[in-house]
């Protein structure tokens, strides 16, 4: 059984219709990244997942129907996004932006392992503990939105474009702390307009374009695709 499963996933804002018959499935301990032009519906798909937007279909996670779930119930399941364009408390320090991403978490020695965990991952956060997070720069805020997402211990993290905006240095640093968290057998999600940087995280793909999903297929089969090289990867 995969962990996440999505059939047939219907998605509008008003009369438009998004995300058309979308399904995907992940197993556990996979790293399965959605890449797709601007506008494709591919934070729609997070969005939906996390119970940010309302859906239509059947989506399933660990065998639990997610139909009428709330956002904070699919975080209590283990179903933790890390929006794009971060979503940070800016006037909050870094520490408080990391201890509300944990507000459900159950007792404090999970709270405090996730919390070593963070600043073992991202020793940068650990050094400007006390900055407000509105002043650190774009690389360390999404260091940051990583961060408060894995203290809400996801299963499965959803991560939205973590290399947006980012020098390619900062951007190599992001994708080693993504590594390194699915070597801690986290299950991720990845949603990235930066091909090059799916290709290199994800075992599979699947390629969104008008809210559809036109193919998919291992990292290393669609990587030697004529038309995925040419639309997505510049070759
Ligand atoms: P990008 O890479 O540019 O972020 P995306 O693939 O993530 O694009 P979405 O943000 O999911 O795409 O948007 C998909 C479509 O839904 C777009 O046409 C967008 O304008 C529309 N859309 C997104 N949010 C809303 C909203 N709140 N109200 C109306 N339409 C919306």
């Amino acid at each position: 059984m995969p962990l996440l499963e999505i059939q047939n996933l219907v998605v509008r804002y008003g009369s438009a219709l998004v995300l058309d018959r979308v399904s995907l499935a992940i197993e556990n301990d996979e790293c399965v990244a959605v890449i797709g032009p601007n506008g494709a519906g591919k934070t729609t798909l997070l969005r939906s997942i996390s119970a940010l937007k309302d859906w239509e279909g059947k989506m399933t996670f660990q065998g639990h129907d997610l139909t009428g779930v709330t956002s904070s119930q699919t975080v209590a399941l283990g179903i933790v996004q890390a929006p794009e364009g971060r979503h940070l408390f800016p006037q909050l320090s870094v520490r408080e932006n990391l201890e509300l991403g944990a507000f459900l978490a159950k007792d404090k020695a999970e709270r405090d392992t996730n919390y070593e965990y963070v600043l073992d991952l991202f020793p940068r956060l650990g050094e400007r503990l006390r900055q407000m997070a509105g002043t650190l720069s774009g690389g360390e805020q999404q260091m940051l939105c990583v961060g408060r997402a894995l203290m809400a211990s996801p299963r499965i993290l959803l991560l939205d474009e973590p290399s947006f905006g980012l020098a390619p240095l900062v951007k190599e640093a992001i994708a080693t702390a993504v590594r390194q968290i699915m070597a801690k057998g986290t299950t991720i999600l990845l949603v990235e307009q930066d091909a090059h940087m799916a290709f290199e995280l994800a075992r599979r793909v699947y390629v969104l374009e008008e809210g559809h999903i036109t193919i998919s297929g291992t990292s290393k089969e669609l990587s030697e695709d004529p038309s995925i090289r040419s639309s997505y990867l510049g070759l």
